[in-house]
Protein backbone atom coordinates (compact mmCIF):
# COMPACT_ATOMS: atom_id res chain seq x y z
CA UNK A 1 0.00 0.00 0.00
CA UNK A 2 1.24 3.67 -0.90
CA UNK A 3 1.10 6.18 1.37
CA UNK A 4 0.40 8.67 -1.06
CA UNK A 5 -2.59 10.89 0.58
CA UNK A 6 -2.01 13.68 2.26
CA UNK A 7 -4.12 13.19 4.86
CA UNK A 8 -3.55 9.30 6.45
CA UNK A 9 -7.15 7.57 6.54
CA UNK A 10 -6.95 5.84 10.17
CA UNK A 11 -9.43 3.21 11.90
CA UNK A 12 -9.97 2.74 15.53
CA UNK A 13 -11.27 -0.16 17.00
CA UNK A 14 -12.16 0.82 20.53
CA UNK A 15 -13.77 3.66 21.80
CA UNK A 16 -13.29 3.61 25.30
CA UNK A 17 -11.65 6.05 27.49
CA UNK A 18 -8.35 6.46 25.42
CA UNK A 19 -9.79 5.49 22.07
CA UNK A 20 -12.16 8.36 22.48
CA UNK A 21 -9.20 10.78 23.66
CA UNK A 22 -7.03 9.42 20.47
CA UNK A 23 -10.19 9.91 18.09
CA UNK A 24 -9.78 13.64 19.59
CA UNK A 25 -6.11 13.91 19.10
CA UNK A 26 -6.00 12.89 15.55
CA UNK A 27 -9.08 14.96 14.40
CA UNK A 28 -8.88 18.01 16.54
CA UNK A 29 -4.70 18.43 17.98
CA UNK A 30 -2.81 16.74 15.46
CA UNK A 31 -1.84 17.43 11.99
CA UNK A 32 -2.14 14.79 8.96
CA UNK A 33 -4.34 12.29 9.48
CA UNK A 34 -8.62 11.48 9.88
CA UNK A 35 -10.76 9.21 11.43
CA UNK A 36 -12.17 7.43 8.40
CA UNK A 37 -13.71 4.61 11.07
CA UNK A 38 -14.42 3.34 14.27
CA UNK A 39 -16.12 0.55 16.22
CA UNK A 40 -16.32 -1.04 19.67
CA UNK A 41 -18.14 -3.89 21.03
CA UNK A 42 -20.51 -1.33 22.20
CA UNK A 43 -21.52 -0.09 18.42
CA UNK A 44 -23.95 2.95 20.05
CA UNK A 45 -21.12 4.48 21.56
CA UNK A 46 -18.36 3.45 19.02
CA UNK A 47 -21.36 5.71 16.72
CA UNK A 48 -21.83 8.38 19.50
CA UNK A 49 -17.89 9.05 20.04
CA UNK A 50 -17.53 9.11 15.56
CA UNK A 51 -20.56 11.48 15.85
CA UNK A 52 -18.58 13.89 18.40
CA UNK A 53 -15.51 13.96 16.67
CA UNK A 54 -15.62 12.26 12.96
CA UNK A 55 -19.34 12.14 12.14
CA UNK A 56 -18.33 11.10 8.54
CA UNK A 57 -16.32 7.93 10.19
CA UNK A 58 -18.32 4.75 9.15
CA UNK A 59 -19.31 1.93 12.23
CA UNK A 60 -18.42 -1.21 10.67
CA UNK A 61 -19.54 -4.15 13.04
CA UNK A 62 -16.07 -4.94 14.55
CA UNK A 63 -12.41 -4.98 14.15
CA UNK A 64 -11.93 -7.18 11.66
CA UNK A 65 -14.41 -5.50 9.66
CA UNK A 66 -12.75 -2.06 10.33
CA UNK A 67 -9.20 -3.40 9.19
CA UNK A 68 -10.48 -4.60 5.85
CA UNK A 69 -11.96 -1.71 5.16
CA UNK A 70 -10.42 -0.65 2.10
CA UNK A 71 -9.82 2.94 2.96
CA UNK A 72 -8.51 2.39 6.34
CA UNK A 73 -4.91 2.88 5.53
CA UNK A 74 -3.61 2.61 9.43
CA UNK A 75 -5.21 1.16 12.17
CA UNK A 76 -5.39 2.00 16.04
CA UNK A 77 -5.75 -0.50 18.48
CA UNK A 78 -7.36 0.80 22.12
CA UNK A 79 -9.41 -2.06 22.94
CA UNK A 80 -9.34 -3.80 26.01
CA UNK A 81 -5.72 -5.70 26.21
CA UNK A 82 -6.95 -9.13 25.61
CA UNK A 83 -8.34 -8.49 22.70
CA UNK A 84 -4.86 -6.57 21.46
CA UNK A 85 -3.30 -9.34 19.71
CA UNK A 86 -6.46 -10.78 17.58
CA UNK A 87 -6.11 -7.34 15.83
CA UNK A 88 -2.60 -6.65 15.65
CA UNK A 89 -1.95 -9.83 14.01
CA UNK A 90 -5.07 -9.15 11.33
CA UNK A 91 -3.48 -5.97 10.49
CA UNK A 92 -0.55 -7.34 9.59
CA UNK A 93 -2.15 -10.08 7.62
CA UNK A 94 -3.68 -7.23 5.65
CA UNK A 95 -0.33 -5.28 5.89
CA UNK A 96 -1.64 -2.25 7.20
CA UNK A 97 0.22 -0.22 9.98
CA UNK A 98 -1.20 -0.54 13.46
CA UNK A 99 -0.54 1.82 16.56
CA UNK A 100 -1.65 -0.84 19.38
CA UNK A 101 -1.96 0.77 22.85
CA UNK A 102 -0.24 -1.22 25.67
CA UNK A 103 -0.56 -3.91 26.38
CA UNK A 104 1.00 -5.69 22.98
CA UNK A 105 -0.95 -8.73 23.85
CA UNK A 106 -2.00 -9.87 27.49
CA UNK A 107 0.74 -13.06 27.41
CA UNK A 108 4.17 -13.51 26.24
CA UNK A 109 3.47 -16.25 23.84
CA UNK A 110 0.65 -13.98 22.28
CA UNK A 111 3.33 -10.87 22.11
CA UNK A 112 6.06 -13.34 20.23
CA UNK A 113 2.83 -13.93 17.72
CA UNK A 114 2.93 -10.73 16.60
CA UNK A 115 7.17 -10.71 16.41
CA UNK A 116 6.94 -13.90 14.29
CA UNK A 117 4.01 -12.54 12.27
CA UNK A 118 5.87 -9.04 11.71
CA UNK A 119 9.35 -10.36 11.27
CA UNK A 120 8.04 -12.56 8.61
CA UNK A 121 6.25 -9.89 7.55
CA UNK A 122 9.71 -8.59 6.61
CA UNK A 123 8.88 -4.98 7.44
CA UNK A 124 8.04 -2.84 10.90
CA UNK A 125 4.20 -2.37 11.02
CA UNK A 126 3.38 -2.24 14.18
CA UNK A 127 4.23 0.58 17.21
CA UNK A 128 3.09 -0.35 20.94
CA UNK A 129 1.77 2.63 23.33
CA UNK A 130 4.36 3.21 25.47
CA UNK A 131 4.60 7.11 25.75
CA UNK A 132 7.51 7.77 27.87
CA UNK A 133 10.14 7.65 25.66
CA UNK A 134 7.81 10.15 23.77
CA UNK A 135 7.86 12.40 27.77
CA UNK A 136 10.29 15.58 27.00
CA UNK A 137 11.62 15.28 30.75
CA UNK A 138 12.40 11.51 30.56
CA UNK A 139 14.02 12.55 26.96
CA UNK A 140 15.99 14.97 28.78
CA UNK A 141 17.18 12.39 31.43
CA UNK A 142 18.26 9.74 28.46
CA UNK A 143 20.13 12.73 26.22
CA UNK A 144 22.53 13.40 29.62
CA UNK A 145 23.11 9.50 30.66
CA UNK A 146 23.92 9.37 26.19
CA UNK A 147 26.39 12.05 26.79
CA UNK A 148 28.04 10.45 29.92
CA UNK A 149 26.98 13.54 32.18
CA UNK A 150 26.99 11.21 35.39
CA UNK A 151 28.84 8.41 34.41
CA UNK A 152 27.95 4.54 33.74
CA UNK A 153 24.44 4.45 35.57
CA UNK A 154 24.94 2.23 38.76
CA UNK A 155 21.34 1.90 40.14
CA UNK A 156 17.47 3.63 39.61
CA UNK A 157 15.62 4.65 42.28
CA UNK A 158 11.79 5.13 41.22
CA UNK A 159 8.54 5.38 42.61
CA UNK A 160 5.03 4.95 40.46
CA UNK A 161 1.88 6.22 42.88
CA UNK A 162 -1.30 6.63 42.17
CA UNK A 163 -3.68 8.94 44.62
CA UNK A 164 -6.13 5.40 44.45
CA UNK A 165 -7.28 2.58 42.30
CA UNK A 166 -10.71 1.16 41.80
CA UNK A 167 -12.85 -2.16 43.07
CA UNK A 168 -11.83 -3.85 39.78
CA UNK A 169 -7.45 -3.27 40.73
CA UNK A 170 -5.84 -6.27 41.64
CA UNK A 171 -2.24 -7.07 43.35
CA UNK A 172 -0.91 -8.08 39.73
CA UNK A 173 -2.21 -5.11 38.04
CA UNK A 174 0.23 -3.33 40.09
CA UNK A 175 2.66 -5.39 37.59
CA UNK A 176 0.56 -5.15 34.19
CA UNK A 177 -1.04 -2.20 34.19
CA UNK A 178 0.98 0.11 36.36
CA UNK A 179 4.41 -0.90 36.16
CA UNK A 180 4.37 -1.57 32.88
CA UNK A 181 5.23 2.11 31.97
CA UNK A 182 8.63 1.66 33.53
CA UNK A 183 9.40 -1.77 32.54
CA UNK A 184 9.48 -0.43 29.02
CA UNK A 185 10.93 3.21 29.64
CA UNK A 186 14.09 2.02 31.55
CA UNK A 187 15.15 -0.49 28.82
CA UNK A 188 14.46 2.48 26.34
CA UNK A 189 16.74 4.60 28.45
CA UNK A 190 19.38 2.37 29.34
CA UNK A 191 19.71 0.30 26.30
CA UNK A 192 19.57 -2.65 28.61
CA UNK A 193 17.45 -6.04 29.30
CA UNK A 194 16.94 -7.21 32.39
CA UNK A 195 17.77 -10.48 33.74
CA UNK A 196 16.28 -10.69 36.91
CA UNK A 197 12.95 -9.60 39.21
CA UNK A 198 12.28 -9.70 43.16
CA UNK A 199 9.07 -8.49 44.58
CA UNK A 200 8.79 -6.63 47.96
CA UNK A 201 5.54 -6.53 50.13
CA UNK A 202 6.01 -3.46 52.75
CA UNK A 203 3.46 -3.17 55.45
CA UNK A 204 -0.05 -2.76 54.03
CA UNK A 205 -1.72 0.27 53.87
CA UNK A 206 -5.27 0.47 55.06
CA UNK A 207 -6.29 2.65 52.50
CA UNK A 208 -6.17 -0.21 49.60
CA UNK A 209 -9.08 -2.10 48.77
CA UNK A 210 -9.48 -5.49 51.13
CA UNK A 211 -8.34 -7.79 48.60
CA UNK A 212 -5.12 -6.26 47.21
CA UNK A 213 -1.65 -5.97 48.58
CA UNK A 214 0.11 -1.92 48.73
CA UNK A 215 2.54 -1.30 48.31
CA UNK A 216 4.86 -3.29 47.13
CA UNK A 217 8.52 -2.80 45.93
CA UNK A 218 10.03 -4.16 42.32
CA UNK A 219 13.67 -5.27 42.46
CA UNK A 220 14.98 -5.49 38.79
CA UNK A 221 18.79 -6.07 37.34
CA UNK A 222 19.85 -5.40 33.95
CA UNK A 223 22.69 -7.68 32.15
CA UNK A 224 25.05 -4.75 32.48
CA UNK A 225 24.47 -5.14 36.32
CA UNK A 226 22.23 -1.80 36.92
CA UNK A 227 20.10 -2.52 40.17
CA UNK A 228 16.85 -0.76 40.20
CA UNK A 229 13.84 -0.07 42.12
CA UNK A 230 10.20 0.89 41.44
CA UNK A 231 8.10 1.33 44.62
CA UNK A 232 4.48 0.60 43.35
CA UNK A 233 1.98 2.47 45.45
CA UNK A 234 -1.32 2.92 44.35
CA UNK A 235 -3.48 4.47 47.00
CA UNK A 236 -0.71 6.82 48.15
CA UNK A 237 -3.65 9.61 48.30
CA UNK A 238 -1.46 12.52 48.02
CA UNK A 239 -2.14 12.82 44.05
CA UNK A 240 -0.21 11.13 40.49
CA UNK A 241 3.12 10.63 41.66
CA UNK A 242 5.99 9.73 38.84
CA UNK A 243 9.64 9.77 39.93
CA UNK A 244 12.78 8.53 38.60
CA UNK A 245 16.40 8.89 40.28
CA UNK A 246 19.23 7.78 38.16
CA UNK A 247 22.49 7.27 39.80
CA UNK A 248 25.66 7.34 37.97
CA UNK A 249 29.71 6.91 38.89
CA UNK A 250 29.81 10.59 38.44
CA UNK A 251 26.15 11.96 39.86
CA UNK A 252 22.75 11.72 40.03
CA UNK A 253 20.17 12.41 37.50
CA UNK A 254 16.83 13.01 38.37
CA UNK A 255 12.87 13.24 36.36
CA UNK A 256 11.84 17.06 36.39
CA UNK A 257 8.80 17.37 38.00
CA UNK A 258 5.62 18.32 35.31
CA UNK A 259 5.67 23.00 35.69
CA UNK A 260 3.49 23.88 38.09
CA UNK A 261 3.11 27.52 39.70
CA UNK A 262 4.81 27.80 43.12
CA UNK A 263 2.01 29.51 45.73
CA UNK A 264 3.56 31.72 48.12
CA UNK A 265 0.23 31.96 51.04
CA UNK A 266 -0.38 32.34 54.59
CA UNK A 267 3.66 32.00 55.48
CA UNK A 268 4.13 28.72 53.43
CA UNK A 269 5.20 27.34 50.11
CA UNK A 270 3.69 25.17 47.73
CA UNK A 271 2.98 23.31 44.38
CA UNK A 272 0.39 21.35 43.27
CA UNK A 273 0.77 17.70 42.45
CA UNK A 274 -1.18 15.92 39.60
CA UNK A 275 -4.16 13.24 40.28
CA UNK A 276 -4.98 12.58 36.70
CA UNK A 277 -2.68 10.44 35.03
CA UNK A 278 -4.10 11.93 31.61
CA UNK A 279 -2.78 15.10 32.28
CA UNK A 280 0.78 14.02 33.63
CA UNK A 281 1.65 12.90 30.13
CA UNK A 282 -0.79 14.54 28.25
CA UNK A 283 1.86 16.17 26.25
CA UNK A 284 3.86 12.67 25.30
CA UNK A 285 0.61 11.04 23.94
CA UNK A 286 0.29 14.12 21.80
CA UNK A 287 3.81 13.69 20.39
CA UNK A 288 3.87 9.87 20.52
CA UNK A 289 0.53 9.80 18.24
CA UNK A 290 1.92 12.53 15.78
CA UNK A 291 4.81 10.33 15.71
CA UNK A 292 3.47 7.20 14.62
CA UNK A 293 1.14 9.66 11.68
CA UNK A 294 4.56 10.73 10.56
CA UNK A 295 6.03 7.24 10.79
CA UNK A 296 3.21 5.51 8.22
CA UNK A 297 3.60 8.70 5.92
CA UNK A 298 7.30 7.91 5.76
CA UNK A 299 7.19 4.45 5.85
CA UNK A 300 9.45 3.88 8.63
CA UNK A 301 8.09 3.69 12.56
CA UNK A 302 10.10 5.08 15.48
CA UNK A 303 8.41 4.17 18.99
CA UNK A 304 8.45 1.00 20.88
CA UNK A 305 8.52 -1.83 18.93
CA UNK A 306 6.57 -5.28 19.15
CA UNK A 307 9.52 -6.75 20.28
CA UNK A 308 9.43 -3.95 22.93
CA UNK A 309 5.95 -4.80 23.74
CA UNK A 310 7.29 -8.81 24.22
CA UNK A 311 10.21 -7.72 26.42
CA UNK A 312 8.12 -5.86 28.76
CA UNK A 313 5.74 -8.86 28.76
CA UNK A 314 7.57 -11.56 29.64
CA UNK A 315 9.42 -8.67 32.29
CA UNK A 316 6.19 -8.57 33.57
CA UNK A 317 5.36 -12.59 34.01
CA UNK A 318 8.37 -12.55 36.02
CA UNK A 319 7.42 -9.76 38.46
CA UNK A 320 4.02 -11.34 38.84
CA UNK A 321 5.52 -14.64 39.20
CA UNK A 322 8.29 -13.10 41.82
CA UNK A 323 5.17 -11.48 43.49
CA UNK A 324 3.31 -15.15 44.43
CA UNK A 325 6.78 -16.99 44.91
CA UNK A 326 8.50 -14.46 46.49
CA UNK A 327 12.03 -15.42 45.26
CA UNK A 328 14.22 -13.95 42.57
CA UNK A 329 12.94 -14.70 39.67
CA UNK A 330 14.70 -14.98 36.06
CA UNK A 331 14.13 -13.31 33.46
CA UNK A 332 14.48 -14.69 30.23
CA UNK A 333 13.74 -13.73 26.24
CA UNK A 334 13.80 -15.32 23.22
CA UNK A 335 16.39 -14.81 20.66
CA UNK A 336 15.79 -11.32 19.17
CA UNK A 337 15.11 -11.45 15.34
CA UNK A 338 17.12 -9.86 13.03
CA UNK A 339 14.25 -7.16 12.29
CA UNK A 340 14.44 -5.98 15.54
CA UNK A 341 18.63 -5.71 15.85
CA UNK A 342 19.15 -9.09 16.75
P1 LIG B 1 -11.87 1.29 28.37
O1 LIG B 1 -12.32 2.67 28.71
O2 LIG B 1 -12.47 0.12 29.06
O3 LIG B 1 -12.06 1.13 26.79
C1 LIG B 1 -11.90 -0.08 26.10
C2 LIG B 1 -13.00 -0.11 25.05
O4 LIG B 1 -12.81 -1.23 24.19
C3 LIG B 1 -14.39 -0.25 25.70
O5 LIG B 1 -15.29 0.63 25.06
C4 LIG B 1 -14.71 -1.71 25.45
O6 LIG B 1 -16.09 -1.96 25.42
C5 LIG B 1 -14.07 -1.90 24.08
N1 LIG B 1 -13.85 -3.29 23.68
C6 LIG B 1 -13.66 -4.37 24.47
N2 LIG B 1 -13.50 -5.48 23.72
C7 LIG B 1 -13.59 -5.08 22.42
C8 LIG B 1 -13.53 -5.76 21.18
N3 LIG B 1 -13.36 -7.08 21.11
N4 LIG B 1 -13.63 -5.04 20.03
C9 LIG B 1 -13.84 -3.71 20.08
N5 LIG B 1 -13.94 -3.02 21.25
C10 LIG B 1 -13.81 -3.69 22.40
O7 LIG B 1 -10.29 1.16 28.57
P2 LIG B 1 -9.15 2.25 28.27
O8 LIG B 1 -8.74 2.87 29.53
O9 LIG B 1 -9.54 3.10 27.14
O10 LIG B 1 -7.97 1.26 27.84
C11 LIG B 1 -7.92 0.66 26.57
C12 LIG B 1 -6.51 0.12 26.34
O11 LIG B 1 -5.60 1.21 26.37
C13 LIG B 1 -6.04 -0.86 27.43
O12 LIG B 1 -5.27 -1.86 26.83
C14 LIG B 1 -5.20 0.00 28.34
O13 LIG B 1 -4.18 -0.74 29.00
C15 LIG B 1 -4.61 0.99 27.37
N6 LIG B 1 -4.29 2.27 28.00
C16 LIG B 1 -3.04 2.76 27.86
C17 LIG B 1 -2.69 3.92 28.51
C18 LIG B 1 -1.31 4.48 28.38
O14 LIG B 1 -0.90 5.20 29.26
N7 LIG B 1 -0.59 4.19 27.32
C19 LIG B 1 -3.64 4.60 29.26
C20 LIG B 1 -4.94 4.10 29.34
C21 LIG B 1 -5.25 2.92 28.72
P3 LIG B 1 -16.81 -2.43 26.82
O15 LIG B 1 -16.56 -1.31 27.79
O16 LIG B 1 -18.24 -2.57 26.43
O17 LIG B 1 -16.15 -3.70 27.23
Amino acid sequence: MSYKTETLKIGVIGTGAIGEDHIRRCMQSLSGAEIVAVTDVNLVRAREVADKYASQAKVPEDGESLIALPEVEAVIVTSWGGTHAQYVLEAIRHGKYVFCEKPLATTAADCLKIVEAEAAHGKRLVQVGFMRPYDSGYRALKALIDKGEIGEVLMIHAAHRNQRVGANYKTDMGITDTLVHELDVFRWMLGDDYVSAQVIFPRRTSKAMEHMRDPQIVLLETKKGIRIDVEIFVNCQYGYDIKCAVVGELGEASLPAPPAVELRKAASLSTEIMTDWKERFIAAYDVEVQDFINGVKAGKLNGATSWDGYCASVAADACVKAQESGRIEPITMSPRPGLYGG
